[in-house]
């Protein structure tokens, strides 16, 4: 039964949970507060890391993210 089960649950439900993460991982998108396009992640000198717009010019550290910065994700199904 149990291997069974396992054999079942093996690639097609690692591939099924693969597709249904978000990339954020919490159902949010990562995005510029101002303009909404995708932010790209960037280590600061002080060893921490933040998210910077290029359209923009404008940022904010990973470790203090504005709420606007958090795009709720369409949910699947
Ligand atoms: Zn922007």
């Amino acid at each position: 039964m149990k291997r069974a089960l396992r054999k079942n649950l093996g690639e097609d439900e690692a591939e099924a949970l693969s597709v249904s993460l978000p990339v954020s991982g919490r159902g949010y998108a990562h995005v510029c507060p101002k303009c909404g396009q995708a932010l790209t992640l960037h280590d600061l000198r002080d060893g921490d890391q933040a998210y910077w717009c290029h359209a923009c010019n404008v940022g904010h550290r990973a470790s203090d993210p504005p709420a606007r910065a958090f795009k709720p994700l369409p949910q699947a199904g």
